[in-house]
C-alpha cells in the first residue's frame, strides 16, 4: 500500500470502539477458543478467524503459510455454502501466486468484495501482518457465514504487496490486476476493497480522489444508517495505490475502505500483530460492508425496475 498524501487529514481521532449500536453480541473481548453460531455477523468470530490466520506466521506469497492459509478459508468457506476456485498465475520475477474466490452462482455478479491476504516479506520471521492482511480476510470470512446473497462474489487476492520495499505503479497489486484483467469485459459493476480493518482505534478514511460521487454518498449513507461516528469514519483528501485501483482503471465503481495507516508506527512491522486488533473494530467493518452491500444491492433493483 502506498499513499499518496495531499492534505493532512482534519479528522485523526483516536477514539475507542465504544459505539452502542455497533458493538457485537455479547462475548469475552480476548480471542474466542471457538467460533460462536451468531444471528449476523459476529466480530468475536472475525477476530477468532484473525487470530487463526496470523498463527499460520507470515503469509508471503509462494510460501507454505500462503498455502495453509488458502486452505483454511477455503475450509470455512465450503463450510457456509460457497463454491471456490483458485486462479494460479506468476508475478513477473516468477513468484508463484493465487487468488482465491468464492460465489453462491456460477453467474457473473454485480458486487465484488475484495481484500488482500499476501503478507510483506522481509519483515521479520514473526511477523503477523494482522491488520494489513489478515483483518480484512477475517472480516468477508465471517461476512461469508451470514451473506447469502448470490448476487455477491469475494475475492481474496495475492500480490498486493510490492517486492521491493515501496510500491510502485509497476510493483504491487499483482493479483487485483490479475484478476480485473481476467474478467474481461465481465467486471462487477461495484466493488467494496477491505484493507486494514481491525485496528482498535482505527480511523477510518476512503480516499476522496479514488472515489465517486455515488459511492461517496453510499459511504455517507452507510455511516449514518449504522450510528457511527463521521469522526472515525472519515475521507482521506488523496489517493491510495491499493487493491481498488485496477477495478477502477477498468471502470468498476469502487470503494476502498481502509483505515489511516500513514506515519503509524506499527505498519509493516512485527507491531502489526494480534494486540492491535479489536473485536468491536472488526464487527464495526463487517456491520459497514453489509450495509454497503445491502445498499448498492438495492439500488440496482432499484435500476433495474
Ligand atoms: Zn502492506
Amino acid at each position: 500500500m502506498r499513499c499518496f498524501l495531499l492534505l493532512i487529514p482534519a479528522l485523526l481521532c483516536l477514539c475507542s470502539c465504544d459505539d452502542k449500536s455497533t458493538a457485537p453480541p455479547a462475548a469475552p473481548e480476548k480471542t474466542p477458543a471457538e467460533l460462536v453460531d451468531s444471528p449476523g455477523f459476529n466480530g468475536h468470530n472475525a477476530y477468532a478467524h484473525c487470530a487463526a490466520i496470523c498463527k499460520l506466521g507470515p503469509r508471503y506469497s509462494g510460501s507454505a503459510a500462503y498455502e495453509q492459509q488458502l486452505c483454511y478459508l477455503e475450509k470455512h468457506l465450503h463450510a457456509a455454502g460457497w463454491q471456490t476456485a483458485r486462479d494460479s498465475f506468476a508475478a513477473p520475477n516468477g513468484v508463484k501466486m493465487c487468488n482465491l474466490r468464492a460465489f453462491r452462482s456460477t453467474s457473473p455478479s454485480p458486487l465484488l468484495l475484495s481484500c488482500h491476504i499476501d503478507t510483506k516479506t522481509g519483515i521479520a520471521p514473526d511477523f503477523e501482518s494482522a491488520d494489513d492482511g489478515a483483518s480484512g480476510a477475517a472480516v468477508l470470512l465471517e461476512l461469508a457465514r451470514v451473506l447469502s446473497h448470490e448476487q455477491v462474489e469475494l475475492v481474496f487476492l495475492d500480490g498486493e504487496e510490492s517486492f521491493a520495499p515501496r510500491m510502485s505503479e509497476t510493483d504491487g497489486l499483482y493479483g487485483s490486476k490479475f484478476d480485473a484483467a481476467r474478467r474481461g469485459s465481465t467486471l462487477p459493476r461495484w466493488q467494496i476493497n477491505l484493507d486494514m480493518v481491525g485496528g482498535r482505534n482505527k480511523t477510518m478514511a476512503i480516499p476522496s480522489l479514488d472515489t465517486s460521487d455515488f459511492m461517496y454518498a453510499q459511504y455517507t449513507a452507510a455511516v449514518r444508517a449504522l450510528g457511527l461516528s463521521e469522526e472515525k469514519w472519515t475521507v482521506w483528501p488523496g489517493a491510495y495505490l491499493d487493491d481498488h485501483v485496477p477495478y477502477l482503471e477498468a471502470g468498476v465503481d469502487s470503494l476502498n475502505l481502509i483505515a489511516v495507516f500513514s506515519g503509524s508506527n506499527w505498519w509493516h512491522t512485527p507491531k502489526d500483530n494480534m494486540s492491535r486488533i479489536c473485536p468491536r473494530s472488526l464487527h464495526e467493518s463487517g456491520l459497514m460492508t453489509l450495509q454497503l452491500v445491502n445498499q448498492l444491492l438495492n439500488a440496482g433493483a432499484a435500476d433495474a425496475r
